[in-house]
């Protein structure tokens, strides 16, 4: 069992921390991280609650291969109510965190209530104490880590920490391991600030704080499965070359990029912000943007991009702290502050990019939010004076301005921090928020990929790349190439997709190995980790029971089939250009046979049979 089966949970409004065992009949039904953790939620708080009050929880938890030789084997997850949409919220992240929350004897951490003054919470193997974090609050995500391993004498804590962002109620706020790995969509930042806690430090030294159930078998599994990413030409070659970025010019060739806020499906200046441009030497002082690349804990593919921006860059020519080499642009950042925005200035992108780090902010939303206020502005619904700047698309200066603002939470910087929703229905055009359920969608068109669409339609937690990747099968044809305008077939494929990136965001590894790996390569890991009997059928099975409880707990919330949408946009515009001009997304075809696949009634309710199936 590779549990350390041990909770530790922090009573934020009493100021108590307990230790007490894992539930392992829920660990054999949820596996771990992302399912384990929403089921101690959905059993703990009211869906229906206010996800910024004392009554929501915050659940820091890692998996049963986080921390083992497992390739990627160092994720963690962070599960809460979300506050941009009420819906299931559960954000996950690399680095070095999780691991070391597993080496100190935690399978979880379960933030409860609310601190009446700002605290951290410290953990040194068994022992944990909340900290007074006054002299904190105010310092950002770099300023906090520094400050906290400085203050304990130990450069070897792990902290994950919120930004001036998280404190000030930013509500796509993030939290940040490592200064520059991020749990970095669905607000969890935000609630963690409304909870006063302002960061986690932990150190552990427990070696022996689990052990596999098969130590043999799983050795020759994990390395059978290291050699498969290595021999595999996205995991072992494009990924570490280019990271995600690899994806920038692919996605514009094939006329699925949202440009300038979606009025457009293809961005002429993707070249200037893409994978390979960060390889370059730039104009202005002939030294590329990417200096290195590197990887979270146990990762044999690190796709991390490290980059040192031009210091003659407008952006930071006045400031000496953002020269030096820190986490640089991936494809959904470079896609979200660029062509979302029309701006195609890699470096402002990067400094923008170094920001969402410092201060603690998804820089998905940030960038669809800030595409959204330029269309606004454009059609002379913001003005000059209420913003405080120009605003159109592909003004460097404007994206740079306004992210600033946002990070602090100040001037019109406030409203960006409300996310495209908010914003879009305060000017009176909802309409034009790039949004599923309140979250912003990532860097993907439905219009050109309907498996996509679909995907964003129906995910838990809004609009999400990351919970059933239908770029696999539509563009790069992992595992079967799939006609990206189609829609037969969308239905079945996504909800297997759903299933199975379930069961991989609760067993402690990195999504990116599944352009590689099988579920047989997941399988053969999982087994002699976990001992016991666990074939494909009864992971994916495990894997169908978190998706219908995320849906359950989403009902519970309040929520309805109604929210299963995209914006009218993609229903009712036709992309402009690219292969796919004149398509819109046909929801109406594939939501029917989806909600059958589910096992779902028409109004999208899990039925009797299905809860009674998974057990739920
Ligand atoms: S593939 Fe990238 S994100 Fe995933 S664990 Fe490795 S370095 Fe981290």
């Amino acid at each position: 069992m590779s549990y350390t089966k041990q909770i530790l949970r922090v009573n934020l409004t009493a100021g108590t921390c307990s230790a007490e065992p894992l539930n392992m009949e829920w660990a054999t039904q949820y596996l771990g991280q992302r399912g384990l953790a929403t089921k101690y939620l959905a059993a703990e708080i009211d869906p229906a609650c206010d996800p910024l009050g004392p009554d929501n929880k915050l659940i820091f938890a890692t998996g049963p291969l986080t921390g083992t030789p497992a390739a990627t084997g160092g994720r963690y997850s962070v599960i809460t109510k979300g506050p941009l949409t009420g819906a299931i919220a559960c954000s996950n992240s690399g680095g070095y965190f999780g691991a070391e929350l597993k080496f100190a004897g935690w399978d979880m951490v379960i933030f409860e209530g609310r601190s009446a003054t700002p605290v951290y919470l410290l953990i040194e193997d068994g022992l944990a104490t909340l900290l007074d974090a006054s002299a904190l609050w105010g310092k950002t995500v770099w300023e906090t880590e520094e400050t906290i391993k400085g203050r304990h004498q130990d450069p070897q804590l792990r902290v994950a920490s919120i930004g001036r962002a998280g404190e000030s109620g930013v509500l796509f706020a993030a939290i940040v391991n490592d200064l520059h790995r991020a749990a970095g969509r669905s607000g969890v930042g935000a609630v963690m600030g409304s909870k006063n806690l302002k960061a986690v430090a932990v150190r552990g030294t427990r070696t022996d704080a689990y052990a596999v159930a098969d130590p043999d078998g799983f050795f020759k599994a994990v390395n059978a499965a290291k050699a498969v990413l290595a021999g595999n030409g996205v995991t072992g070659q494009g990924l570490p070359a280019y990271g995600t970025q690899v994806l920038m010019n692919v996605i514009n060739e094939v006329g699925a990029l949202p440009t300038r806020n979606g009025t457009g499906v293809q961005f002429e200046g993707a070249r200037a912000i893409s994978g390979e441009a960060m390889h370059e030497p730039r104009a202005t002082d002939g030294k590329p943007n990417l200096i290195n690349h590197n990887g979270c804990f146990g990762c044999t593919i690190a796709c991390g991009r490290i980059s040192k921006m031009d210091p003659g860059h407008f952006s930071i020519k006045d400031k000496p702290q953002y020269r030096g080499a820190s986490g640089g642009v991936e494809y959904e950042a470079a896609w979200a502050l660029g062509a979302a925005c029309g701006v195609n200035d890699l470096e402002a992108l990067t400094y923008v990019n170094f920001l969402c780090n410092e201060d603690g902010v998804d820089p998905i939303t940030l960038g669809s939010t800030i595409g959204a206020a330029m269309e606004l502005f454009e059609l002379g619904l913001i003005t000059r004076e209420e913003a405080g700047l120009e605003l159109p698309f592909g003004s460097a200066p404007a994206l740079v301005q306004l992210a600033e603002l946002t990070v602090r939470n100040e001037g019109f910087g406030a409203v960006i921090g409300l996310g495209s929703k908010r914003l879009c229905a305060k000017y009176g055009r909802p309409e034009l928020s790039m949004s599923v359920k309140g979250l912003e969608f990532p860097a993907y068109d439905g219009r050109a990929l309907q498996g996509m669409g679909l995907e964003y339609a129906t995910s838990n937690r809004g609009a999400c790349h990351v919970r059933g990747y239908m770029v696999s099968p539509e563009v790069l044809g992992i595992p079967v190439k799939m006609d990206p305008a189609a829609t037969e077939g969308k239905a079945p494929m996504l909800k297997a997709f759903q299933d199975l990136t379930a069961v991989v965001d609760s067993a402690g590894i990195c999504l990116f190995t599944t352009f590689a790996w099988s579920a047989d390569d997941i399988q053969s890991q999982l087994q002699p980790a976990l001992g016991g009997d666990w074939p494909v059928s009864r992971l994916m099975e495990a894997g169908e029971r978190i998706w219908n409880l995320e849906r359950q707990f989403n009902l519970a919330a309040g929520l309805t089939a109604k929210d299963d949408t995209l914006p009218p946009r993609m229903l009712t515009e036709g992309a402009k250009t690219g292969p796919y001009q004149g398509k819109v997304t046909q929801l109406d075809k594939m939501m029917p046979e989806y909600y059958q696949v589910r096992g779902w009634s028409p109004e999208g309710v899990p039925t009797a049979e299905t809860a009674g199936r998974l057990g739920l």
